[in-house]
């Protein structure tokens, strides 16, 4: 661990025995002053200890800056450490000297800042505890689903992020100028990890998706972090299997190595157990009916309909094989009942909703070219995608997963905004 400026990060010094010297580096959490005492609560990446700050220590000029410096300025403190049942924790610092680093006049934020507030200044709110968890969190959730690919036996790809036509439906797509001619920002790096398959079997990619979703939602950012994969030789049953060891532990590692986090967010969370159920979309549509959710055979589940399925599990549950008329053109239909396709979504519970889609893709040229056609696409542009299906086509499936819907699940999040540093909406850009 890097200690730059400092002896001691706040935790470890919270551990500190009586007597112990301490160098801290950090800012100012919450300041009182008392019968001519402050007290400051320093705040790092770590967590917080209370300072205590008294003219025969420090002296007059010291203590002068120590009163002036306002909330968030940052601070280097020297000093002992002291016990005392009062502290927060017990433990508290003496403070010999205190060094204003950066000042800081009238921090913007206070409490009971409005939501909208807090958004304009997520460079500033990125400061509190509970975005200090959610960030932690998201770190963790990252770090598993990493974990999990490489251990086993998936190689990372990285896909461009600037393409030449359309992974999902056209609506959705960022057009940019690139040199005169018309290009977009990737709405999936599927396609991409379909051509690694041919080379290195099993294959996943974490990086952004854009999508210029025209519908306000709890759950649609414009650009989002999509953690995808793709299997060589896979059929739906495989993708399922890949996607509940995928989720399995992301829960369970954030469930474990994020456990003062989600205490921090007051939030209880138990990761599922693995299987997860899995429904067909007719039995799902027949729960949502029976909720009184208006939907028909044929439509793609509604957020209310998803919404009314993920309520009857405790985990998160599997939908699959949808009406072809509700997919894109590349997933693979039943051959026992070519009105469906092998495709599968996966639900979280709690009225989240999808937060995974995938299946069995199309590995049939003429079947490929056909669905092209009937969806009103022009073949030219899958070319490149087209000639997969030419040379040595294998039957495989993939999926990608949202990483901030999982982490809006987990972290128990009201909106999907709150689980990303810095949200892309549609009315939203900056910071
Ligand atoms: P939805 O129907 O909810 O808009 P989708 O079916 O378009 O999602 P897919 O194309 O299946 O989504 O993308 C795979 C995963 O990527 C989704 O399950 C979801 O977790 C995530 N995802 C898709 N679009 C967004 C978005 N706009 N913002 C955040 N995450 C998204
Ligand atoms: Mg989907």
């Amino acid at each position: 661990m890097f200690r730059f400026s400092k002896t001691h990060y706040a935790s470890e010094a919270l551990g500190l025995g009586e007597g112990s010297r301490v160098r801290l580096a950090g800012w100012i959490f919450r300041k009182r002053e008392l019968g001519g005492v402050i007290f400051i609560v320093l705040r790092d990446s770590t967590g917080s200890i209370q300072v205590v700050v008294r003219e025969p220590e420090i002296g007059p000029s010291q203590l002068r800056s120590a009163r002036e410096a306002g909330l968030e300025s940052s601070i280097i403190v020297e000093g002992v450490i002291r016990k005392d049942p009062r502290a927060p924790g017990g433990t508290e610092v003496l403070a010999n000297s205190l060094e204003v680093v950066g000042e800081s006049d009238n921090y913007p934020i206070r409490k009971g800042a409005g939501e909208e507030f807090l958004l304009d200044n997520r460079h500033l709110h990125l400061r509190s505890r509970s975005m200090w968890a959610i960030l932690r969190i998201r770190a963790e959730a990252l770090r598993a689903a990493r974990e999990w690919f490489d251990s086993n036996g998936f190689t990372s790809v990285e896909a461009p992020s600037i393409v030449g036509a359309a992974v999902e439906g056209g609506a959705t797509l960022f057009e940019i100028n690139y040199f005169g001619k018309k290009a977009y920002l990737t709405q999936s790096s599927q396609f991409y990890l379909e051509a690694a398959i041919f080379s290195l079997e099993n294959v996943y990619t974490i990086q952004p998706s854009f999508r210029a979703e025209k519908s306000r939602t709890r759950r649609h950012l414009t650009e989002f972090w999509h953690v995808e994969a793709e299997m060589a030789w896979a059929d739906l049953n495989g993708v399922m299997e890949v996607v509940e060891g995928l989720v399995g532990h992301m829960a369970s590692a954030v469930a474990e190595r994020g456990a003062e986090e989600l205490e921090i967010l007051g939030r209880r969370f138990d990761p599922p157990d693995t299987p997860f159920p899995r429904i067909s979309y007719d039995e799902a549509v027949d729960i949502a009916k029976r909720k009184g959710v208006d939907i028909e055979w044929g439509d793609d589940l509604s957020t209310e309909a998803e919404r009314a399925v993920s309520l009857e599990f405790d985990s998160p549950v599997f939908v699959h094989r949808y009406p072809k008329s509700a997919k894109a053109f590349y997933h693979m239909p039943d051959p026992s009942r070519p009105e469906v396709v092998l495709c599968v979504d996966l639900l979280a519970p709690e009225g989240i909703g999808e937060i995974v889609g995938g299946g069995q893709r199309i590995h049939d040229y003429d079947l490929l070219v056909q669905r092209i056609r009937e969806e009103g696409l022009n073949v030219e542009d899958y070319k490149w995608y087209l000639d997969l299906r030419k040379y040595g086509s294998v039957p495989h499936g993939g999926f990608g997963l949202g990483l901030e819907r999982t982490v809006r699940w987990i972290a128990g999040l009201p909106h999907i905004r709150a689980a990303v540093p810095f949200p892309r909406t549609i009315t939203r850009v900056t910071p």
